[in-house]
């Protein structure tokens, strides 16, 4: 049995974020990942929001990432909104592929020698006084003092640790895949009765990644190929020959969020602790913020220099900014309903996020910033003025903040 001061369950964004936090501050920390490599397939998120940036740029490795995608300077709510004005240097949204960003910041956590258990499970945990057992697929088992699952929607820990998960089912299912196709698609976003569909071109391929709401709900099974094929027929009359399919892929509007993010010696961050559909781009963000918000306070009670009671602290801040995203993610799905009310409340929404204020708050908290004063905002935009908008480019669109 290896023993370690922290071991993280999953070594997806949320995790890999936090080990490096807490290598930083000089904790033996682990990752046990069930993967065998950081490969993933399918897109998912597609970037990186302006709190999230400033925090890399904090740890000294943004550049690493702005260095790889595309600056956009506006944020989705309803309709994009304009960021350019916002009291931080990085005053934008950066598109990059989680690929991409699971590849950096796994290259980082490998610089900080942080032990990675790869192409194994966890499969059970027991806690007592001082630590926590972690069995693994393998036959292994690890004993560490403090275990995280970051170990995604799913989570193993959470359920083990007998965590609940409330919130609410699913009411909307939609399939995302990424396939060839045999005839030029309809590229772009479309609104019909079922609700709201896209079809974008795969970087560096000639394949196409379409996002497909469906009629009815099928949240659960396995999609295939040929559903598809039908909801690309009851949308567009064509299924444009679609084959080879690289990844095909179901998601919905479910929401839920872990009723405390810790129980004793196990915590949970990421998508272990929230769940909600990919609406303005904000699960990755999220996790990324919980993982810089409990590392340090993680190290400091790992090296006995504050009491445990500073964990809790990590819920007490967390959970509201994670509830937040819940409602603003179900505020989103309802305000995509294609029924004519919908559409009047959506008309009003737009007209109401023209205008500065309510712009300012609801981009500020898509970004994932606290909201800022008034004074703040006015001197960031007299310097902005000043500066000019280096950054400025088309808006993002849709599911993600840069697809
Ligand atoms: C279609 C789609 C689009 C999205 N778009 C965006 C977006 O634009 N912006 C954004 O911010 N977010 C987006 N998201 C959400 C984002 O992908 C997730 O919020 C993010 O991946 C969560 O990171 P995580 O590390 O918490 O969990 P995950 O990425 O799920 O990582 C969990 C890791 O744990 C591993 N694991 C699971 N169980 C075990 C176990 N028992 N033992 C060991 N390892 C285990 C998994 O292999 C995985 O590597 C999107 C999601 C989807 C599906």
């Amino acid at each position: 049995m290896a023993d370690h001061a922290v071991v993280i369950a999953g070594g997806g964004p949320t995790g890999l974020m936090l080990a490096g936090e807490l290598a930083l501050a000089g904790v033996d920390v682990a990752i046990v990942e069930r993967r065998a490599n950081q490969d993933l397939v399918g897109s998912r998120a597609g970037g990186l929001h302006s709190r999230a940036i400033e925090v890399l740029d904090q740890r000294g490795i943004a550049d690493r990432f702005l260095s790889q995608g595309k600056l956009f300077q506006v944020v989705h709510f309803h309709i994009p909104l304009d960021i350019s004005d916002f009291p931080t240097r990085h005053n934008y949204v950066l598109g990059l592929w989680q690929n991409h960003i699971e590849r950096i910041l796994a290259e980082w956590v490998g610089e900080l020698a942080v032990t990675i258990y790869r192409g194994r499970e966890v499969t059970d945990i027991a806690q007592d006084d001082t630590g926590v057992d972690v069995a693994l697929s393998d036959g292994q088992s690890l004993r560490a003092e403090y275990l995280v699952g970051c170990d995604g929607g799913r989570s193993l820990v959470r359920k083990a640790a007998g965590i609940a998960f409330p919130g609410w089912d699913a009411t909307t299912s939609w399939l995302i895949a990424e396939v060839e196709t045999a005839e030029e698609p309809k590229w772009g976003f479309h609104q019909d009765a079922l609700g709201s569909h896209g079809i974008g071109k795969v970087e560096n391929g000639g394949s196409a990644r379409m996002v497909l709401t469906e009629q009815p709900l099928r949240p659960g099974s396995e999609p295939t190929l040929r559903d598809v094929s039908e909801a690309l027929v009851a949308v567009y009359g064509t299924d444009y020959g679609i084959h080879s399919p690289t990844w095909i892929s179901r998601f919905t509007d479910m929401t839920r969020q872990a009723a405390a993010y810790r129980d004793r010696r196990v915590l949970l961050a990421g998508d272990a602790a929230h769940v909600h559909p990919p609406v303005g781009g904000q699960g990755l963000n999220t996790g990324v913020q919980d993982a810089v918000n409990l590392g340090w306070k993680l190290a400091q009670v790992v090296k006995q220099a504050s009491p445990e009671s500073l964990l809790d602290t990590y819920h007490a801040e967390r959970h509201p900014v994670a509830a937040r995203v819940l409602h603003n993610t179900m505020a989103q799905v309802a305000l995509r309903r294609p029924d004519d009310r919908t559409k009047a409340l959506g008309e009003t929404m737009s007209e109401l996020l023209g205008m500065d204020e309510p712009r300012r708050r609801i981009a500020a908290m898509m970004s994932g910033h606290p909201l800022r004063s008034r004074r703040g905002t006015q001197a960031a935009r007299t310097t902005h003025a000043r500066s000019g908008s280096a950054h400025r480019q088309r808006p993002a669109a849709g599911l993600y903040p840069a697809a």
